[in-house]
């Protein structure tokens, strides 16, 4: 069984149709997309329907912060995040919000969770950006193998006998080992806003038969998308970071 793990997809129609078109070449049993579908992009109408269909076609699809965020009176975010926000909810029709809305905050199939932010107090949405805090995310579920996203950072936690997590960076194409008597929280990169230094979309295949996690990079036209979210009138920041990665 080889699953596909998108997350924080925001908005970024180009970035998302160029991870899938590269999940096609892989070839992927299943797609798991781990919240954050729009937010800060210019064309979340066109993401949220590419991902109800392929909900509708068997992929697992959870909730994320910047997707809550549209359903929601007064968000908690940064100013330009909250912008996005707001443009968000002007654009989206009812139906692609009662779709938001119906989402779930985790999925657990065996011995696998999926989360969009850690799993301590998932609608907290809790950063997994050091080993600390994926200890406490591996400490709240008897999961063996996490998955989550939001920090927009790949990285792949071990937990070590002594209780402590081991962080990695995982290289693209380079199938990171998932030890079976280990347990290991994987916070899988960006699809539509990398934050790594990198430019090229971020996504990776879980491999349970192998017990491999590998990240892919997908370089993709990011002018274009960056152009979407200028024409929608969005802050400027938005749209030039997608050329830094950062
Ligand atoms: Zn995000």
């Amino acid at each position: 069984m080889r699953i596909a793990l998108l997350s924080d997809i925001h908005a970024n129609r180009e970035a998302l149709d160029a991870c899938l078109a590269h999940v096609n070449r892989q070839g992927a049993d299943r797609i798991a997309i781990l919240g954050d579908i729009v937010g800060y992009g210019g064309d979340p109408v066109a993401c949220a329907e590419i991902v109800a269909g392929l909900a509708d076609e068997g992929a697992i699809v959870i909730l994320g912060n910047h997707d809550e965020a549209v359903l929601r009176d007064e968000p908690d975010m940064n100013a330009d995040a909250l912008a996005a926000i707001r443009w968000t909810r002007g654009v989206l029709g009812q139906d692609h919000k009662s779709y938001l809305a119906g989402l779930p905050l985790t999925h657990r199939d065996g011995e696998m969770l999926l989360v969009h932010a850690g799993a301590r107090h998932p609608g907290q949405w809790p950063y997994v950006n050091s080993p600390r805090e994926a200890e406490l995310s591996l400490s709240a579920t008897d999961a063996r193998l996490v998955f989550c996203g939001h920090t927009h950072m790949p990285v792949v936690f071990s937990l070590q006998p002594n209780g402590t997590c081991l962080p990695f960076v995982p290289v693209a194409n380079q199938p990171v080992p998932l030890l079976r008597h280990r347990r290991w929280q994987a916070v899988i990169g960006s699809v539509g806003q990398p934050r790594d230094g990198s430019p090229a979309a971020a996504y990776a295949i879980l491999d349970l038969g192998q017990g491999t996690l590998t990240q892919h990079r997908v370089p993709y036209d990011h002018q274009a998308a960056a152009a979407r979210i200028r024409a929608a009138g969005l802050p400027e920041r938005l749209a030039s970071r997608l050329a830094l990665g950062r």
